[in-house]
């Protein structure tokens, strides 16, 4: 089944999310672009350049890591389920600080290694203190 729902408009305009389906109101004076969900973070796949809108791929981009600038200031990285593109947009003031740390913070509920590693320090290996 296919149906088309044009779910990012002009950043003026509300929109249903399309990755978890709650309306967006639309942007507040003061907000300068919305580009992805307040609420999970998710985006769509339209600009080439921010808020150009000709992007053809239409593909969701879900918000896959937090980067920060030397500034301190926050950056999502959304990564297009459909063609695979990855693209950094900054936050917006009402985006879910509950969404944003746990982004943050999924690395560190996933080390590649053991955390003892850490509080064992560089002992030689099969040395237990
Ligand atoms: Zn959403
Ligand atoms: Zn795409």
């Amino acid at each position: 089944m296919s149906r088309h729902i044009n779910h990012f408009h002009t950043p003026s305009e509300g929109f249903v999310c399309v990755s978890c389906g709650r309306a967006v109101a639309p942007t507040e004076q003061g907000t300068v672009h919305r580009n992805h969900c307040p609420f999970c973070l998710a985006s769509c796949h339209v600009d080439i350049r921010p808020g150009d809108r000709r992007a053809s791929c239409g593909g969701t981009m879900h918000a896959v890591a937090v980067f920060t600038s030397q500034s301190g200031e926050w950056s999502l990285i959304h990564r297009c389920t459909q063609c695979g593109v990855m693209k950094s947009n900054r936050i917006a003031g009402d985006d879910d600080e509950g969404a944003l740390l746990a982004l943050a913070l999924r690395p560190l509920s996933t080390l590649p290694f053991p955390v003892e590693a850490i509080t064992r320090g560089r002992t030689a290996a099969g040395v237990e203190s």
